[in-house]
């Protein structure tokens, strides 16, 4: 019907419009959300490519469709770079996120009822490795129950004596030991974790997601041979590829993990972003030991200025951080949510986070006591250290000084001119944010 046709143009046209305006608007951010990163415009080019409406069930070359020929090939080559870049024995590129390579791990090193020890939000744990109570995967999905590290909140580190005592004295029998976290600052003790792991004949899984571009690049740590069993990430933070995830690991689990990614957890495994992982894995192969370096240099220089300009940028004994996150407690002045919200306005993007106090408080994760900042988006656009300067002042200005958010919306603008391609690639031609039409 007219009317019908009509109906559905109007909703085609305003989502096409909403698309743009969110490119427009990326253009003219300070992008600082820790989780987040701007792929290349050659993984861009894979995730809009046929691979993304195909089937292909199975490992490359025993497939259960037809029509897989350069799909395994390439898939294959993803494969390859995996376990160059991370140097590992075993890769599988098929899990479609983080949480889903988290729930491979979980089906392979656990059964229903069994317990793990995994942090808590507040210090840094994510989502998945919590407990039904909170709706996490690992209770809700899994039938986890979960348990948690001593954690040092003073130097921001898990505290292994506290923890194998907490252990003893409420007998616990872990069968799982998570690691790695969404506040991630400085690397995790695998190598401690794996020897008390090794009390209860226990496994180690470091999940990667925020600081996989990080050991990509070799500055953060060496999980796999600090002692992990297993390794899983999401390719879309520090890596830079598209929203995806991957297990790395050993041969001797080689054929599990197989059979638990499918047919256990997946069907189809996203074919158009395996081309993308394999994209960004090739330019982790050549860029990353300069991007991550980058990274963490960015890191400290913003988180310094951020603290001389009087923001409780925390863990400054510590260096602040190691990686690509800094967390700031601005509780003096309002809560995250308030902060989040008025530097929105101000076109500098970050989130509102839970930080170590909040434990103790048990504040409402919806207003918590601080902000997290991660600098990868701002580095891979070419970002260094005057600009971190800037990014303070400017943070500075909407928090401390109370100036009008929308005045400093403009200087965002002005600052943002000059970055507008991505680094660290092997193509920078067209912007970082373009929006590419093929319609
Ligand atoms: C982001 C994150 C995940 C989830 O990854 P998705 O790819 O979004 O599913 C898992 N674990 C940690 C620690 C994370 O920070």
């Amino acid at each position: 019907m007219d009317s019908e046709r009509a109906e559905g143009e109007r909703y085609f046209r305003r989502i096409l419009e909403l698309i743009d305006k969110h490119h427009k608007l990326f253009k003219h951010v300070i992008p600082l959300i820790a989780s987040e990163n701007i792929p290349s415009p050659a993984v861009r080019e894979a995730l809009a490519c046929d691979f993304g409406n195909r089937y292909a069930e199975g490992w490359p070359g025993e497939r259960l469709y037809a029509g897989c020929k350069y799909v395994d090939e390439v898939e294959t080559i993803a494969l390859e770079l995996a376990k160059k870049v991370y140097e590992a024995e075993f890769a599988d590129v098929r899990p479609i996120s983080g949480v889903m390579a988290n729930l491979v791990a979980y089906t392979l090193f656990t059964e229903p009822g069994d317990l793990m020890i995994a942090l808590p939000i507040p210090y840094g744990g994510h989502i998945s490795h919590g407990k039904q109570k909170w709706g996490g995967t690992a209770g809700v999905v899994r039938g986890l129950k979960v348990d948690r590290y001593e954690f040092d909140e003073e130097n921001y580190e898990i505290d292994i004596d506290a923890t194998r005592r907490r252990i003893e004295k409420k007998g616990l029998k872990p069968r799982l030991f998570m690691l790695g976290a969404s506040v991630f600052l400085f690397p995790h003790p695998v190598k401690e974790v794996a020897e008390l792991a090794a009390e209860f004949d226990a496994k180690v899984v470091y999940d990667a997601a925020h600081v996989a571009g990080l050991i990509a690049g070799k500055v953060f740590q060496d999980p796999l041979r600090e002692g992990a069993d297993m390794m899983t990430l999401s390719t879309h933070k520090t890596l830079a590829g598209p929203q995806h995830g991957m297990v790395l690991s050993w041969n001797k689990y080689a054929e599990d993990i197989k059979r638990i990614v499918f047919p256990g957890l997946h069907s189809n495994h996203h074919l158009h972003a395996v081309a993308g992982v394999a994209i960004a894995l090739a330019e982790a192969l050549a860029f990353y030991r300069e991007y991550a370096r980058k990274i963490v240099e960015n890191a400290k220089a913003l988180a310094q200025a951020l603290y001389e300009r009087g923001i409780r940028v925390l863990y400054e004994h510590r260096g602040f951080t190691e990686s690509h996150t800094i967390i700031a407690d601005v509780s003096e002045y309002m809560n995250g949510l308030e902060a989040e919200k008025l530097l929105e306005r101000a076109n500098i993007i970050l989130n509102r986070n839970l930080i170590p106090k909040d434990y103790k408080l048990k504040t409402d994760y919806r207003a918590p006591s601080g902000i997290r900042m991660g600098v990868q988006e701002v580095t891979r656009l070419g970002m260094n250290k005057s600009e971190m300067i800037e990014i303070a002042e400017l943070i500075k200005k909407v928090l401390i000084d109370k100036k009008s958010p929308e005045e400093v919306a403009k200087e965002v603008v002005e600052l943002r001119k000059d970055f507008q391609h991505v680094k660290y690639a092997f193509t920078s031609g067209i912007e970082a944010y373009e929006h590419i039409l093929i319609r």
